[in-house]
């Protein structure tokens, strides 16, 4: 049977330009894939009713509220374990028992732990910034009428954790606060670059004997 040059067509369009198409959008919908999952991202709401989570305090029972401070506060902590080459701190005032426990643990591991703070509130009522330096942890800070009023944490040059609230049982539990936790390079790296800033700024004195 003599081959028609509209089957050949036909026959080059199935074998050649079909499987070529399908290729393509598959390469596509998968680079759009590994670019949504290539950075982690995830957003924290606390709210002022904190305290109805209570119970949830030692339990490791997952809480099905979204903003459940306990949930919240366990993956922050979670979060601070991850470190594993380094852990920078920048907190206006810093009173979480847990999250200080976790902090000296991971110092003690050997991760390079800094903590960036404001001078006056370094001596707050309930500040865990003196239980931090027993251990070794280096704090900085600076005299200033200015207040140090970031809250954010890098984990291993690579993860940002930034939000509105100070790491204090108050503001997790009785406050509206969010924490935003990001690994786009885009804006971990800024935040990483101020903090390098600010360290070379600020100095491990205690001001509180100096007032
Ligand atoms: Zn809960």
């Amino acid at each position: 049977m003599p081959i028609s040059w509209t089957n050949l067509g036909v026959s080059l369009i199935l074998v050649i330009v079909i499987p070529e198409i399908v290729l393509y959008y598959r390469n596509r919908f998968k680079k759009r894939s590994e670019t949504s999952s290539d950075h982690m991202n995830e957003v924290m709401f606390f709210t002022d009713k904190g305290l109805d989570c209570k119970e949830h305090v030692y339990s490791r029972l997952t809480c099905l509220k979204e903003s459940c401070a306990y949930r919240n506060l366990r993956r922050l902590i979670q979060l601070v374990e991850e470190a594993t080459s380094s852990l920078d701190i920048c907190m206006f005032f810093f009173t979480c028992q847990d999250l200080s426990e976790a902090i000296i643990s991971v110092h003690r591991k050997g991760v390079r732990v800094r903590v960036i703070t404001d001078a006056e509130m370094a001596d707050g009522r309930g500040t865990q910034i003196p239980e931090l330096r027993k251990y070794g942890v280096p704090v900085r800070m600076k005299k200033s009428v200015s207040l140090m009023h970031h809250k954010f944490i890098i984990i291993n040059n690579h993860m940002l954790v930034s939000g509105s609230c100070n790491w204090t049982m108050k503001a997790f539990t009785e406050n509206w606060e969010n924490i935003l936790v990001t690994s786009v390079p885009n804006l971990v790296m800024p935040f990483s670059h101020h903090f390098s800033q600010l360290w070379k700024e600020f100095s491990e004195l205690d001001y509180k004997f100096q007032v």
